[in-house]
């Protein structure tokens, strides 16, 4: 295998837009392949023999804490196993677009979607695929209450009101029951969410989960998984925002969420910010 000219500036947003949420890499993984592939490939060499001790030096994080990323990153295909001997490894560093998890979501050239455009530039509104994207995003729940919502009766939602120049962005879009998304209306998300805490639809413990949920959400830390193209593998094509059960309890007893029947749910709906 010969060690072709490299664009770091690619490689970095493969990584982080497509490798990180594909093959679900914890911190402390990424952390790991990043000193990796700067030792490697970034010096023009395929295979880095390196030491447990070193990679804690390097990363600044304990030998128990490096260990099982190595064998994390091991077994999801980004670093191939030449030789383990009492000194350490010998890995081969695999780049983004050779991780067979990651094929394919570099369709037209290195850094792109299979559109051809970054995820910051996806316009998630665009097709059912990309609003689906976001949906799944966040597992069947809705974005704000945390009901269950089905194909039905969910919508997405804008965080940021279109007509406060929120975006399509996968930033600024969520998953919502139908509820939510007419109650919420043009209120600030923030607001929103405190306020189905007074109203007994979140707990206390929930609705700090949510808010640092938002936060995360406009930091860009929640991507959804662009879609696949038929070609593509859907190894660990599943990003997972975490839905943490929350360990406090709210000392006010939950309200019990009503059901509605589809038929009913038109009555919240707002046709503009509706698919
Ligand atoms: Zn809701």
């Amino acid at each position: 295998m010969k060690n072709k000219k490299l664009d770091a500036i690619q490689i970095w947003k493969q990584f982080e837009d497509y490798m990180v949420p594909r093959l679900e890499l914890s911190v402390v993984d990424r952390a790991v392949y990043s000193h990796l592939v700067r030792h490697s490939r970034l010096e023009g060499k395929l295979r880095l023999s390196f030491s447990m001790a070193w990679l804690a030096r390097g990363t600044r994080l304990s030998t128990g804490g490096v260990r099982p990323a190595v064998r994390q990153l091991i077994a999801k295909g980004a670093l191939r196993l030449v030789e383990r001997t009492k000194a350490g490894h010998v890995v081969e560093v695999k780049l983004p677009e050779d991780i067979r998890g990651c094929q394919g979501m570099v369709g037209s050239g290195p850094g792109c979607s299979p559109r051809g455009v970054s995820l910051e530039e996806t316009d998630f509104w665009e097709t059912k695929a990309l609003r689906e994207a976001i949906h799944e995003r966040e597992r069947g729940r809705c974005f704000y209450c945390l009901g269950r919502v089905t194909g039905r009766t969910r919508c997405l939602d804008h965080v940021v009101p279109q007509v406060q120049m929120g975006s399509n962005s996968y930033r600024n879009l969520v998953s919502s029951c139908m509820e939510c998304n007419a109650q919420k209306g043009e209120m600030p998300a923030e607001d929103f969410l405190r306020w189905l805490c007074r109203e007994r639809r979140l707990t206390s413990a929930e609705l700090a989960d949510r808010l640092r949920k938002l936060d995360a959400l406009a930091a860009g830390e929640l991507r959804p998984v662009l879609p696949a193209l038929p070609h593509q593998s859907t190894v660990g094509a599943r990003f997972s925002a975490s839905q943490s059960a929350s360990s406090f309890a709210n000392p006010l007893p939950r309200k019990p969420r009503p059901t509605y029947h589809p038929e009913n749910l038109g009555a919240f709906s707002r046709p503009g910010n509706r698919r």
